[in-house]
């Protein structure tokens, strides 16, 4: 049998997917471990067991001697009984309950998993792939492990220790029996390498597919409203079809092998019976032991004959499990040691450089800007300039190449994970609700707080009126409540959290682009509340939202290209001054197009420029007067 060369095997060595699979069994490595040797162990004396049948046909035949052949009907019976006890014992991983044990273990580690590795690494992950790892994997690895285990050995191992006690009894058919069924060696590596393949893009498919039903799902009341939910749907049926093509492949690559392989092994049982005949006329062979092995030899072609099924098995677990194993890979950001706890709240970006490492160029490149403790500095700039980004590093999403970046002057990397995530709250533009009760959504943000800190950061945050209007107050489930929220409303309610969570350094990722004038203003009320004497950060595409802010820092390609108060610089007559007027002439146009005649009137200028600490007054000045 050649072996095709021209692919190279991009597969995983069988040694390795045995330590991935002892790996991913975690606390139940060593019961598995047993599981599985306990099965060789039950196939091969299951083999012993049918080659009793050739001392046995030799007692029956010609001339049966129930003296003779007693011994060999209770031995026969003795190892049938041992290989099935060992089978049961083995087979308890699964149904005693280890192997959903492990499932779970496995998936609670993933999940943990996920907490760790850097958030800009798992921004890359699409959600569904990782409901595919977490959910698909996890269990195709797992749960179908002693089940194919089981049948490989039936179909290789028992037949082998056939072949071994054949060879006591006829050396040349045991011989023949032994160069038969090993044949499927190199039947089975010369077809692995295409199997591999096959499962990893089977698997590639399935993580695409499930990422594109999920958002999909989600998106829809998007995709309707724009009315393009057809043009995505046929997105998601060129997934499908996708998926389709490769399990096409899948199929036809497994099937010919298959095939192959089941037309090899009936040839074979042939060959044994041919030259067993041969000998028994010659006189060389005892026509009982030839039975026997006819008997035997039909016995064992047909799991033979499906083993490149279960092979394909072998290889949809290799991949699940490739998939689990690099997931675990991933290396939580590094952790300075000793932690420290930072005692004021000042930040500062010294010298930061970085670029994602997906984009291959540089982001930022050299931020060095010092933002005072309750102070409210405004991040402006076209769209892809780098001002997420900059809230990103400050989170510690991920870390910059070059330069750090500090809390009260010490590094964000030395303040423990947990701790960092204590000192900012965030507060984005689009609102995540989880299917819980409002009381729970804004409890997350401190699973401690009473349920009058709860209501408190309620009333704070303008939300405890529209909540008690409710058909359940607090203890409404968002879930049965669903569209009735508004955006405000939801903003606001997200705003109770960051009040709850009582953060020193706020970040505000544009909290009030998308909402309506009405709904603006009280959650601009809620807004001002949050921020009141504490270090914040204002994402502001509108202008006229942050004309009060202590700082505006125009960000422009990575770089900090103006840094002032509104008023020095419009003065400045700079970049920040003409981006200042075309949003004002545009909104000029908007509101005044029916009346040309008032087109050439100048945009109302007047904002507190000297908002003092840059709160209230700051967020709420514009737009809205
Ligand atoms: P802004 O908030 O100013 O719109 P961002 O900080 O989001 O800008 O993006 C800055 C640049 O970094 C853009 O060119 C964007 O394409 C890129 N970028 C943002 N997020 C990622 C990411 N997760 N991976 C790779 N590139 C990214």
């Amino acid at each position: 049998m050649s072996t095709s060369h021209h692919a190279p095997p991009q597969i995983t060595p069988l040694r390795e997917t045995w330590r991935q699979l002892m790996t991913s069994a975690r606390s139940r490595a060593p019961r598995l471990r047993a599981s599985l040797i306990g099965l060789a162990v039950a196939a091969v004396v299951q083999g012993l067991a049918l080659a009793c049948l050739m001392p046995l046909f030799q007692a029956l035949i010609p001339a049966a001697d129930w003296q003779a052949a007693l011994p060999w009907l209770l031995a026969m019976t003795a190892l049938m009984l041992a290989g099935t006890a060992m089978r049961w014992w083995a087979q308890g991983f699964d149904y005693r309950g280890d192997m959903v044990h492990n499932t779970h273990e496995l998936r609670t580690e993933l999940g943990e998993q996920l907490r760790r590795i850097p958030l800009e690494v798992l921004q890359d992950k699409r959600a569904g792939g990782v409901n595919a790892t977490l959910l698909g994997n996890v269990d195709e690895t797992l749960s179908y492990v002693l089940t194919i285990a089981n049948m490989m050995a039936t179909a290789l191992i028992t037949p082998v220790a056939v072949a071994l006690a054949a060879l006591w009894f006829d050396w040349r058919m045991g011989l023949i029996l032994l160069l038969v069924f090993p044949l499927l060696v190199p039947l089975y590596r010369w077809r692995r390498p295409a199997f591999g393949r096959g499962m990893r893009m089977l698997a590639d498919a399935n993580e695409r597919t499930s990422s594109d039903i999920l958002e999909y799902a989600q998106g829809l009341p998007v995709l309707r409203a724009a009315c393009c939910a057809g043009k995505r749907a046929e997105r998601l049926q060129a997934s499908f079809r996708h998926l389709e093509t490769i399990q096409t492949i899948g199929q036809k690559k497994g099937a010919k092998p298959n095939l192959v392989l089941a037309t090899v092994m009936e040839l074979a049982v042939l060959l044994v019976v041919f030259a067993g005949a041969l000998f028994v006329v010659q006189g060389t062979l005892d026509v009982a032991i030839l039975a026997a092995l006819m008997v035997i030899a039909v016995r064992f072609g047909e799991p033979l004959a499906t083993f490149v099924l279960y092979a394909k098995v072998i290889d949809l677990i290799e991949a699940a499990l490739g998939k689990i194993n690099a997931m675990l890979r991933i290396a939580p950001l590094p952790q300075q040691v000793p932690a420290q706890v930072p005692q004021t709240f000042e930040v500062a970006f010294e010298g930061v450089r970085f670029g994602y490492a997906r984009a291959g160029e540089t982001t930022l490149r050299g931020l060095d800007v010092r933002l005072p403790t309750c102070s409210l500095t405004a991040l402006v700039g076209p769209s892809g300039s780098g001002k997420t980004t900059v809230t990103r590093l400050l989170m510690r999403h991920a870390d910059p190449q070059a330069g750090r970046i500090t809390i009260g002057g010490v590094d964000v990397r030395a303040i423990a994970p947990e701790q960092l995530n204590v000192l900012i709250s965030v507060v984005f533009q689009d609102v995540y609700l989880f299917d819980d009760t409002i009381l729970a959504n804004i409890r997350m943000a401190r699973p401690e707080a009473a349920d009058e800190e709860v209501e408190a950061a309620a009333r704070a945050a303008h939300c405890h009126e529209f909540i008690t209007r409710l058909p359940e107050g607090y203890q409404t489930r968002v879930g049965d409540i669903g569209g009735r929220l508004s955006g405000g409303e939801r903003q606001r309610i997200s705003i109770a959290r960051a009040m709850l969570k009582n953060a020193p350094i706020v970040i505000l990722d544009e909290p009030t682009a998308a909402l309506d004038t009405e709904s603006e203003v009280a959650v601009q009320a809620a807004i001002d509340a949050l921020v009141r004497d504490r270090t914040v950060i204002v994402i502001a595409h509108r202008l006229s939202t942050i004309a009060a802010a202590d700082q505006i820092l125009v960000i422009d390609d990575g770089r900090l290209v103006e840094q002032g108060r509104h008023g020095d610089l419009l003065a400045r007559e700079g970049r920040y001054a003409s981006m200042w007027r075309a949003q004002q002439s545009a909104k000029n146009w908007h509101v005044l197009e029916p009346r040309p005649a008032f087109r050439v009137m100048p945009p109302d200028l007047v904002f507190s420029g000297g908002g003092g600490s840059g709160s209230a007054k700051a967020l709420l000045s514009g737009e809205k007067g």
